[in-house]
């Protein structure tokens, strides 16, 4: 229980009424202030499923082995980088409407039920257990910031971390050793060309740890995250693990 958090939450939204991001409902007390979500709203939202995961996208499988079906028929398989990758939540309806709201300046406070979505998507990891894993946010095209104003992988991964602190040993630093050079952005390409797009363009810029948890926002071919990986082992990490929000 987060009880100064929730009572600062209320008085912000005293001053300042916003109600529930996702029905727009008056909050009722001091915790859906702090989500920035209605108990309703929240609790109609879950992290899919506990069945295992495509190794290569992270969402989950319905009758297929190792990877999903999208994954397998993209045209040459490449290796893949990424020890494991899990994705909470369907980049759809309400979870979509999530992080279009969290981008705007009022819906800000949705970035504390999205960080301890995370915490809890840490947990669905099934491969080895890291012992002093540390998060890598996937690094923002050259440019977006100036454009956007703001850097909202690494505000989550920060978010991410300060939580996790709270709760959890080992402590999970944050640590920003990859730059992106510039590319065109992945979303204007097609699958096969989001594959090449990013080869070579990702630079290790600091010292890399030998344990890496990546952080992305939404996942779709995983091209951006294989590319983090490759660059991150070239680097030197033995073991890189990839949790993304949202996949498409
Ligand atoms: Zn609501
Ligand atoms: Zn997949």
């Amino acid at each position: 229980m987060n009880q100064l958090g929730w009572i600062l939450s209320l008085i912000r939204e005293y001053l300042v009424p916003v109600g529930c991001a996702l029905c727009g409902k008056t909050f009722l007390n001091g915790e859906e202030a702090w989500y920035g979500l209605c108990q309703g709203c929240r609790s109609s939202l879950t992290i899919t499923g506990d069945q295992p995961r495509c190794s290569c996208c992270g969402r989950p499988l319905i009758a297929e082995i190792g990877r999903c079906l999208p994954c397998r028929n993209r045209e040459a398989p490449y290796e893949e980088k990424v020890d494991q990758v899990v994705s909470l939540f369907p980049y759809s309806g309400n979870y979509r409407k999530l992080l279009v709201s969290y981008k705007f300046e009022q819906y800000r406070a949705l970035g504390n039920f999205l960080t301890e979505s995370l915490i809890a998507g840490l947990s669905r990891f099934t491969a080895p257990v890291l012992q002093n894993p540390v998060l890598v946010p996937v690094p923002p095209r050259p440019g977006k910031i100036r454009k956007t104003g703001w850097d909202q992988i690494d505000s989550l991964g920060k978010g991410l971390a300060k939580a996790y602190r709270k709760n959890h040993s080992p402590y999970l630093p944050v640590h920003q050793c990859l730059k992106r050079l510039p590319s065109p952005s992945q979303k204007a390409l097609n699958q096969e060309d989001r594959r090449t797009n990013l080869l070579g363009r990702i630079r290790c810029v600091k010292p890399i740890p030998p344990e890496v948890i990546l952080f992305d926002d939404v996942i779709t071919t995983g091209s951006t995250l294989n590319a983090c990986a490759a660059a991150l082992k070239t680097g030197g990490a033995r073991q890189v693990y990839g949790i993304c929000l949202f996949y498409t």
